[in-house]
């Protein structure tokens, strides 16, 4: 069996930035994540902005979510996404390795629940995040159960936008 031939389960990933080319960076990391044998895009959000609640003299953070069809078991998902991280996380400024500043987060796996040192699945911060609510509630369903958590409509009514403010499709 190939890795596509069982494409049947929906998950979420949260995708999240807050370099100056965050935009190049997420648009990127998107195409490696749909490159991923036994991953296929069902859909991505539009891309938001948040102004960074510490200090001012830091880029905007930028957020998307992307819902994909999968064969692959949550690890190996999550496994694949970080070596996305690992490969696209890292940016040259003046000769030097900046930190690593992409952030790809696995926010639910159909509607399974997991709780090891690895892996938490629904992911423990989607619920209270409006940078994650907002732009989920765009390509999911209203009606979205979030195994612990709720319905989504019901969690995205309960949260403030804040700054959250959309900057696009890409
Ligand atoms: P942040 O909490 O800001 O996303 P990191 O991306 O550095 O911080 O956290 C990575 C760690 O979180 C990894 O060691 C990974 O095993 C763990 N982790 C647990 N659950 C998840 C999940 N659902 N998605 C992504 N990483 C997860
Ligand atoms: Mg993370």
């Amino acid at each position: 069996m190939t890795p596509e031939s069982n494409l049947s389960t929906i998950a979420y990933i949260g995708l999240g930035g807050n370099l100056e080319n965050t935009l190049e960076l997420l648009g990127s990391a998107r195409k490696a994540i749909e490159a991923v044998p036994g991953v296929r895009e069902l859909a991505f959000s539009s891309l938001y902005r948040s102004a960074p609640m510490g200090p001012v003299d830091q880029p905007d953070f930028v957020n998307a979510v992307m819902a994909v069809e999968t064969s692959l078991a949550p690890r190996d998902l999550l496994k694949a996404l970080q070596m996305i991280e690992l490969s696209h996380g890292r940016v040259r400024t003046d000769q030097r390795w900046g930190p690593r500043t992409l952030d790809l987060d696995l926010l639910m796996f159909g509607l399974e629940q997991i709780s090891d040192q690895w892996l938490t699945i629904p992911h423990a911060g989607i619920a209270g995040r409006e940078f994650v609510l907002y732009p989920l509630a765009e390509i999911a369903p209203p009606h979205l159960a979030i195994p612990g958590m709720g319905i989504l409509s019901d969690l995205v009514s309960a949260c403030p936008r804040r700054g959250l403010e959309a900057i696009g499709h890409d």
